[in-house]
């Protein structure tokens, strides 16, 4: 396999936290992905977008509890 975006050949399995929203939140998913070692691009597997939208469905339904472990912060306008 084959990045499509630089054409490099390292793809390697990584752990990542895939960013879902929650309204205003940012929630982090650690979950394993392939991504191209020289840009970065990550390929989502069927199976992989399939468990990304079952969590996000669990989040939006309170199935999931959620911890904070930091905050999301935006310039203030003054
Ligand atoms: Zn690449």
């Amino acid at each position: 396999m084959r990045c499509v975006i630089c054409n490099g050949s390292t793809i390697k399995k990584r752990q990542v936290d895939e960013e879902l929203k929650d309204g205003d939140n940012v929630v982090l998913i650690p979950i394993e992905v392939l991504v191209c070692e020289q840009c970065g691009e990550r390929y989502y597997t069927r199976q992989i977008m399939k468990t990304l939208e079952e969590i996000e469905e669990d989040i939006k339904e309170k199935k999931i509890s959620l911890k904070e472990v930091g905050r999301v912060l935006k310039p203030s306008i003054t």
